[in-house]
């Protein structure tokens, strides 16, 4: 009786053990279906038979199906809201809840050209800016404000973007909210900005040393003219008016590059023939009581005919650039004005054999106020604005200008004019 016993129970627990392990098989398959999303075929899940597998197998299936369909319909409007923001000229930028990157488009490119396939990557990776990062929260915690400027460094150079940041609704149901932010480079904007600023500053700094000493001068003459002798009081006035004097050319010089930096420069081309002006510049210069101090050599290509220019205008460069010549070399030193033909151009080059410039001053020299000696520059008159007068009539001319030097070897200040406009 009992071996009996013990055989069925073995029958019995070892049927139940099979029944087990194919179940546990057939949730594994589930299992993997629902993570690959695979739909299943009831044939895949050997052993796990009976009404409740087989709804369990249809059941997955429809799940999976839905879960299909809500991916390929999220895939499209992904594609939709790419293909609408894509062609927009405002940089467009959206991030998932977690800060992944799901849509950047071409003018983000543009503004930060690293943001190429950054599609999935999170966004502390691709713009390294903690200020973003905390706008970003600040968007999430409505707390941002509606236009924020943040300044980035990209690949060695700084860019100013205008963000706007807003929280868009997931096109996944189970995830928070998407940020959108749309960005505008406003680099240039910046830059103009701090040019003016830093263009009121020079100005504000030039006029004020002047005038104080003007005023200082003034004061003290009004006060005591009845003391102060006669000697010290022409020594005053003096003072006085070279000070005004310096006021005046300020002024002129300021108003000169205004002119010309505006919508109507005042340009009054003729046909004139360059060799002829530029000798007359020079013999100018020449006849001068000081010119044996500083002898000028003239070597001309007589062959240069006549070239639509403002001969005003230019007559004001070279003399520009003849008397920083004179005024940046010691006396004794030899200036040398050249001028041929380069290819479609006339060359024009005023040269000293003076100090020179460092090359650290070179690439700044044409910048306003820009001054290598600003002691030197105020001693001898300068306003710092010359060689920029220089540039700016150049330039209007359709011509380049620019300078070579090497420190203790003298200076060479070259221009063009093309020959043909
Ligand atoms: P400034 O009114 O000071 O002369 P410029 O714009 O004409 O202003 O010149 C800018 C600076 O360039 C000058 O302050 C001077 O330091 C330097 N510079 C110009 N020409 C020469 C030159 N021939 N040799 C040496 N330095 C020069």
């Amino acid at each position: 009786m009992y071996p009996f016993v013990i055989v069925l129970l073995l029958v019995v627990v070892g049927v139940a053990g099979v029944k087990l392990w194919n179940h546990r098989r057939a949730l594994r398959r589930l299992n993997r279906a629902i993570l690959g999303r695979q739909s299943l075929l009831r044939e895949d899940l050997p052993g796990a038979s009976g009404q409740d597998w087989d709804d369990l197998c249809h059941q997955t299936n429809e799940l999976i199906g839905e879960v299909n369909r809500l991916q390929q319909q999220r895939t499209g409007q992904l594609a939709q809201l790419e293909a609408t923001l894509g062609s927009l000229q405002e940089a467009v930028l959206i991030v998932d809840s977690k800060n992944y990157i799901l849509l950047a488009n071409k003018a983000l490119q543009a503004i930060f050209p690293r943001a190429k396939n950054i599609l999935g990557q999170r966004l502390e990776l691709v713009l390294q800016s903690v200020e973003f990062l905390n706008y970003v929260d600040a968007v999430r915690k409505n707390q941002a404000a509606p236009q924020y400027e943040i300044e980035f460094l990209e690949s060695g150079r700084t860019i100013w973007v205008e963000l706007t940041g807003a929280m868009i609704p997931s096109l996944q149901a189970d995830q928070g909210a998407w940020v959108l932010f749309v960005l505008h480079d406003i680099t240039k904007q910046k830059k103009l900005e701090l040019v003016r600023k830093e263009f009121v500053a020079n100005v504000s700094h030039e006029l004020r040393t002047p005038l104080s000493v003007i005023k200082g001068y003034v004061e003290t003459l009004v006060d005591g003219h009845q003391e102060i002798p006669v000697e010290d009081r022409e020594k005053f006035l003096r003072t006085i008016q070279r000070h005004t004097d310096r006021l005046n050319s300020l002024l002129e010089d300021l108003l000169t590059l205004s002119r010309l930096e505006s919508t109507q420069p005042g340009m009054k081309p003729e046909p004139v023939v360059l060799v002829d002006l530029v000798r007359s510049v020079v013999e100018d210069y020449r006849s001068r009581p000081t010119s044996a101090d500083h002898p000028i050599a003239l070597h001309a290509d007589g062959s240069i005919g006549s070239l639509p220019v403002d001969p005003l205008k230019i007559t004001q460069v070279l003399s520009n650039l003849l008397d920083n010549a004179i005024k940046y070399t010691p006396k004794g030193s030899k200036l040398e004005v050249r001028m041929g033909v380069r290819g479609s151009d006339v060359e024009i080059c005023v040269r000293d054999d003076g100090p020179g410039i460092p090359a650290e001053d070179l690439p700044h020299l044409f910048e306003r106020f820009y001054r290598v000696d600003k002691g030197r520059s105020r001693e001898k008159g300068g306003t710092g604005l010359g060689l920029s007068i220089v540039k700016h009539i150049v330039q209007l001319h359709g011509g380049r200008v620019w300078v070579e030097s090497t420190l203790g070897r003298g200076a060479a200040f070259y221009f063009t004019l093309p020959l043909r406009r």
